[in-house]
């Protein structure tokens, strides 16, 4: 049993215990080829670990009834088996030689039992190194059969329980829906593919790109070379444009050469070693990446290695500081195998369109909803389609697979809720309720806002999954209103809570405020928001939780319990709701601020208040007298939704409020006079409309003049360009989806740097 081994001590004889990636690394490694130096965590390590914990059986169970073409099946089998392998811990002695071999990758020379004294003499002064952690399964790189990119890769992982940690999600990977579907379709035997991991010093390339030993795409015996600037991850998953160069492979000549443009890389962050996006400028977009010499010195290298294996060769390789490495290498799967993966992509033809409204692509059987007691007949995975969701669907909204609707904007009920959850979702469809049969399978892209029949296969969008934890000026928030799904909120590492909205509490309660209040129980009310809100707050221990008193639409909430209460208004969203409602029944307001003062009282005092639909001053000292009133004493802001809170912001502003933000949902709707919910005007919908941006940029501007934080939490602040525009405005932070944060922070730190 060898539990690791050194990357130049193996060859490909070696490619049952070390998988065939790292047989091919060793392979080059041998033959002087330059790869980065590292090692395997074997085959051997992941048997023993099977052997130990004996959940080989249990995977077996799992999977040997499972309908691979049913995706929920599939993804359910895939995340229990996943969860399975991470439950165990590794066997000890594996994680000692992981150490021991992590320690001495630096000198990369396989001494591994010096004297503990000669060996710490060695570390003096030297850091543990950023590494790449790959799987290699021993299914993976063999002809026919292209296992590329279906298991794990981490990179810049840096540290001894990090790097334990990503070798251990590594052989969890083994098991992703993709590589189970795969392994079925191409008669692997699950039991029988092992997994073995590679860990390499991390190459900070460039320039970086793949070279194909033969034209995939006409089988011709001539070189073609993609070249892109930055780590290689963005260009072998296609997310940016490289450079290609065609170049005979008998004369050494360069005979064509393609620069579409590419307009972004990736990048280590020195700092914090992550990976980071950065805009290029036009100039360097435009430029050729390898200068003709370059080419051709890379092309003669990759014409050694396809004649060292006899076969054409798919080489990933990078350029740092003008040393080239050589990444990784694979036979070059048959030109019928590459067409037929993509044939499977997408199968389906489209049948409807609308607006993208959350991304991600669900699966399911229609069920159509006209009417709240039709609820019941959905069950878990099917796809809610409707005219428009409602509160009391939300429950049911957290099981779907997607959800399509008639009506609305990508600021509409349905839209804010489905981008919470994370469930895909297209709406404004105008008649996906007519369109649409019950019972039919369909597959909704919530990303391009289309809907196939039947089932397409889902491509996994690798770029969207890299959020960066860099430091930003601008803080970035996340819009939180839901207790279950904090989850998903912290792991993106927001900056705080710029909006919850107390509505979407009401929501699942069920029952209209005003109803408590006129039936006298008041304090059964407070008690539903404390509950929820600590849920939501506490969690964020000292960052700052923006809690937005209720505004509650007469037509979004009609149907809850004491909906009858609120009169039915021609113009609901210009009518009796937020900071208005509030005040005409105080008694709502002082439940809210009670909750609140309650949740200080606790401890949590990282929790504000926040006013919705401001458009007059009065209504902010009102509310700082009855804050008084009942001894709440914190920040207090305001929501900046109108164009008259944009007109006054100075005025409102020296009421004392200690922050605003920028509501651009209603501002764009108010400024526009689009109504945000009306599918038919939808086309004239934009936040980034001149008007709303000077706007915008006032308030900044205003905000920043007398001191006041100033922040935006409308879907606007997931936008790219509007980013970019706060940003450059000085924006104090934006609040974005959950979806949205790590894009956002992404962004915001390419602005920042320019
Ligand atoms: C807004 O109007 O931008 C906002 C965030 O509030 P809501 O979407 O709840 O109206
Ligand atoms: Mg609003």
């Amino acid at each position: 049993m060898v539990n690791t081994i050194w990357i130049k001590e193996v060859s490909r004889e070696s490619i049952d215990l070390v998988g065939g990636k790292a047989a091919n690394l060793g392979e080059l490694a041998k033959n002087r080829f330059p790869v980065p130096s590292g090692f395997v965590v074997t085959a051997d390590a992941w048997k023993l670990f099977l052997e130990k914990t004996k959940i080989q059986d249990e995977i077996n169970k799992i999977l040997n009834y499972l309908d691979v073409e049913d995706s929920n099946a599939l993804k359910e089998a895939s995340e229990k088996i996943q969860n399975l392998i991470l439950s165990y811990d590794m066997p000890y002695e594996v994680i000692l030689d992981i150490k021991k071999y992590y320690k001495n990758i630096n000198n990369g020379t396989g001494i591994t039992n010096l004297p503990a004294k000669a060996a710490s003499l060695i570390h003096v002064g030297r850091d543990y190194p950023f590494v790449a952690v790959r799987s290699s399964a021993t299914a993976e790189d063999l002809p026919e059969a292209s296992f590329a990119g279906q298991q794990a890769t981490y990179l810049n992982v840096k540290g001894e329980k990090n790097i334990i940690q990503a070798i251990h999600q590594c052989w969890a990977s083994l098991y992703t829906a993709r590589a189970i579907y795969y392994r079925v379709k191409n008669n692997f035997d699950h039991s029988k593919v092992f997994i073995a991991v590679v860990i390499q010093k991390m190459v900070n390339s460039k320039k970086s790109g793949i070279i194909f030993t033969i034209n995939p795409v006409n089988n011709k015996d001539e070189m073609v070379i993609d070249a892109g600037f930055g780590l290689g991850d963005a260009i072998v998953s296609g997310a940016v444009s490289p450079n290609t160069y065609t170049v005979d492979k008998t004369y050494w000549s360069v005979l064509d050469k393609k620069i579409p443009g590419q307009k972004w890389m990736l990048i280590k962050d020195i700092k914090t070693g992550r990976t980071v996006k950065v805009l290029l400028n036009e100039e360097k977009s435009k430029k050729q990446v390898l200068a003709d010499e370059e080419i051709i010195v890379l092309a003669k290298l990759a014409k050694k290695i396809e004649d060292h294996y006899d076969f054409p060769q798919d080489i990933e390789y990078a350029i740092e500081d003008n040393r080239l490495y050589i990444v990784q290498t694979r036979p070059v799967t048959t030109k019928k195998k590459v067409e037929e993966i993509k044939e499977e992509k997408i199968e389906g033809e489209v049948i409807l369109e609308g607006i993208a409204a959350s991304p991600g692509i669900g699966i399911g059987k229609v069920k159509i909803i006209k009417d709240l007691n039709e609820l019941g007949e959905i069950s878990e995975g099917d796809v809610l389609v409707t005219k428009m969701t409602s509160p009391d669907m939300v429950p049911i909204m957290k099981k779907v697979a997607a959800i399509v609707t008639d009506e609305g904007g990508s600021n509409c009920h349905a839209a804010i809720v489905s981008r919470e959850l994370g469930v895909p979702a297209v709406v404004g469809t105008q008649k996906a309720t007519e369109v649409l049969k019950n019972n039919s399978l369909i597959s909704v892209d919530g990303t391009n806002g289309k809907i196939y029949s039947g089932k397409i296969e889902k491509s996994e969008e690798k770029i969207e999954e890299m959020s960066i934890d860099v430091e930003t000026k601008t803080k970035v928030k996340v819009n939180l209103d839901m207790p279950e799904v904090i989850d998903r909120a912290l792991k993106q590492n927001p900056d705080g809570v710029g909006l919850v909205r107390l509505e979407f509490i009401i929501g699942a309660n069920k029952i209209h405020p005003l109803k408590y209040i006129k039936e006298g129980r008041r304090d059964e009310y407070v008690n539903i928001l404390v509950e929820n809100l600590r849920k939501i707050a506490k969690p964020f221990g000292s960052k700052p939780v923006w809690i937005r008193t209720s505004d509650i639409r007469s037509d979004e909430y009609s149907e809850l319990d004491g909906g009858y209460l609120v009169e039915k208004e021609s113009n609901p969203m210009m009518g009796w709701h937020a900071i208005r409602m509030s005040l005409d029944e105080e008694d709502i307001l002082k439940s809210e601020l009670k909750a609140v003062r309650k949740l200080r009282e606790e401890g949590i005092s990282n929790i504000s208040v926040m006013l919705p639909m401001i458009t007059h001053k009065e209504q902010i000292i009102r509310v700082k007298e009855i804050m008084d009133d009942i001894g709440l004493n914190c920040d207090l802001g305001i929501m900046v939704e109108t164009p008259a809170a944009v007109e006054t912001i100075k005025s409102l502003c020296e009421t004392g409020i200690k922050f605003v933000s920028i509501g651009s949902n209603d501002l764009t709707q108010f400024i526009l006079g689009v109504d945000r919910n009306n599918a038919k005007v939808q086309g004239l919908y934009d936040e980034m409309h001149p008007a709303v941006l000077k706007e915008i940029s006032r308030v900044i501007r205003k905000c920043k003049e007398v001191g006041v934080e100033v922040s935006l939490c409308g879907q606007a602040g997931s936008r790219e360009e509007m980013v970019r525009f706060l940003v450059e405005k000085g924006i104090n932070s934006i609040s974005a989806n959950i979806d949205a944060v790590g894009k956002v922070r992404n962004i915001v730190a390419e602005e920042e740097r320019k």
